[in-house]
């Protein structure tokens, strides 16, 4: 079984509001053993939705519309629904007693205008909406049940809940299960990922295994569809732990899990408590790690070491050290690390970042996106040189995000080369 999602409206067409109904709807859908075919955002444009809930019901059994029920010129929804129905649109006694008594409620008068949320289609049902004014419309057209809620997010919320997802379960017997998870990695580019998964990627696999990349983290995302719960859930485990065995140990968490919260998790564990010198991302790590909550426990704060003067003051770096190798280099990292290890009381670990994050300030030795970490722990010095790519803004969020990436490392006892580019076979 699988469906189409329409969403209606001009706000959405232009892209100045994001359309989170399809999304919601979707992963309902899946969770429901349905797949969705596509997605496809239309206009306030009356013949336009008509072609696109004509087009649907050709290509889906099930077609879910959202957006344009409202009661101004610009919702055609329902006026498009009766297009493409071929016909007229009738009142609904109950629901324009419904509306009549929401204004009553606020004492108002009812305006004109909203009298057209109570007219629906002929031959189509209400759906009655107990959180708005604009109630829904099930109706049937060519072979497919369409359902059309209003657009605003929470009230399409409860309308599906109520009145759609008990519709989806006719109890036919082949209902079929879509669970779907995703496993987060951080540290190498997507085509690595994707040479690490080989054929845990063909597209005929079930679970199907594909990746996506935000931020520089790459996401595998892992979709798993059988006829039972169960069967869905073992294989999906599987293929989750697969999938983690062939990235480690660059993969952190699965689904929502964020980097900083796997490193702070970690440092929770050991028992280890960090502190930060930042230059070029200036406060950016500090931020990432107090995101979490809890880090209280394991952050014992850091320094924005920006000018060359106050790394000298602050994190106690050396004036010759600055003199001979320059404010972004390796040994001026590994000093603003071990200098934040000795100056925050209570750290036993300590992460430092310089780097030049652009996008005026690069030569030809250090170009812009030139990063040198450093971590101090008690008794152990380590630094990774970086060469990033991509703006300012896109430079100092993988170097915080690099910088939490080796320290997870350090703590799970792993190399940090993995964090190294791959030297290039010659061929
Ligand atoms: P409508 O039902 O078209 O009058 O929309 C009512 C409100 O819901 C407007 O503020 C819309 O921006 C919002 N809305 C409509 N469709 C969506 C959607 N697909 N995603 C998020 N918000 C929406
Ligand atoms: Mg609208």
């Amino acid at each position: 079984m699988h469906a189409v999602i329409l969403s209606i409206g001009d706000e959405l067409a232009l892209g100045q509001t994001v359309d989170t109904n399809s999304a919601y709807l979707a992963a309902r859908l899946a969770e429901h053993g349905i797949a969705c075919l596509y997605h496809l955002t239309v206009a306030d444009d009356r013949a336009a939705i008509t072609r696109a809930l004509l087009d649907a019901s050709e290509h889906a059994p099930l077609v879910l519309v959202t957006g344009g029920l409202g009661p101004t010129e610009d919702d055609l929804t329902r006026q498009a629904l009766a297009d493409a129905l071929d016909k007229p649109l009738v009142l609904d006694q109950p629901s324009l007693a419904r509306i009549e008594a929401i204004f009553a409620r606020r004492a108002r008068p009812m305006p004109d205008r909203n009298r057209v949320q109570a007219m629906h289609p002929a031959n189509t049902r209400i759906i009655p909406n107990d959180n708005g004014t604009a109630p829904g419309i099930r109706a049937r057209l060519g072979g497919a049940t369409l359902f059309v809620m209003p657009g605003v997010p929470s009230e399409m919320h409860a309308m599906f809940a109520h009145a759609v997802a008990p519709e989806l379960d006719p109890g036919a017997g082949h209902r079929h299960v879509i669970l779907a998870a995703t496993v987060n990695t951080f540290g190498r580019g997507e085509s690595d990922v994707a040479q690490a998964l080989a054929e845990l990627m063909d597209r005929a696999r079930n679970p199907r295994v594909g990746t996506t990349v935000t931020d520089g983290l790459i996401t595998v995302r892992v979709r798993s569809e059988a006829e039972h719960h169960n069967q869905a859930r073992e294989a999906l485990d599987a293929t989750l732990h697969e999938v983690e065995r062939r990235l480690a140990p660059l993969a952190f968490g699965r689904d929502d899990r964020t980097l900083a919260q796997a490193a702070v998790d970690l440092l929770q564990a050991r028992g280890r408590t960090l502190a930060t010198a930042e230059s070029c991302t200036a406060g950016l790590l500090a931020k990432l790690v107090t995101d979490v909550a809890g880090s209280s426990a394991v952050y014992a704060g850091g320094l924005v070491t920006y000018a060359n003067a106050t790394k000298q003051a602050l994190a106690g770096v050396s004036p010759a050290t600055l003199a001979t190798h320059g404010a972004v280099s390796e040994p001026v990292a590994r000093e603003l690390a071990r200098g934040a290890l000795a100056r925050c009381p209570g750290a036993d670990l300590a992460l430092a970042i310089t780097g030049i994050a652009g996008p005026a300030g690069g030569t030809a030795d250090k170009p812009v996106g030139t990063v040198h970490l450093a971590l101090a722990d008690r008794d152990d010095l380590l630094s990774l040189a970086l060469r990033l790519h991509g703006d300012r803004a896109t430079i100092r969020d993988r170097a915080a995000k690099t910088a939490l990436q080796m320290l997870r490392l350090h703590l799970l006892g792993e190399s940090i080369n993995h964090l190294r580019p791959t030297p290039k076979v010659a061929s």
